[in-house]
């Protein structure tokens, strides 16, 4: 599940660090809507699926966060 927190880094290099008013999805480069379906693919072979199963959560969360503060799921 470690490997997943590695998708965070790239909450580190924008700045600021965490803007409550901005949505993760669609801004940092790990969480374009593009790259989702690479993640959906993990869950597919059972030795990267943990690892798939951790980035869709996050994701999931991510949008969850947008969803509250912006009204909105992507964007
Ligand atoms: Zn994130």
């Amino acid at each position: 599940m470690m490997a997943t927190m590695l998708v965070d880094v790239d909450h580190l290099l924008a700045d600021p660090i965490y803007d409550p008013d901005r949505c993760s999805i669609g801004f940092h480069p790990l969480h374009e809507p593009l790259v989702m379906p690479l993640y959906f693919l993990l869950l597919i072979h059972p030795k990267t699926r943990i690892v798939g199963i951790g980035l869709v959560v996050h994701m999931v969360l991510d949008s969850m966060d947008c969803q509250f503060t912006n009204g909105v799921w992507f964007l």
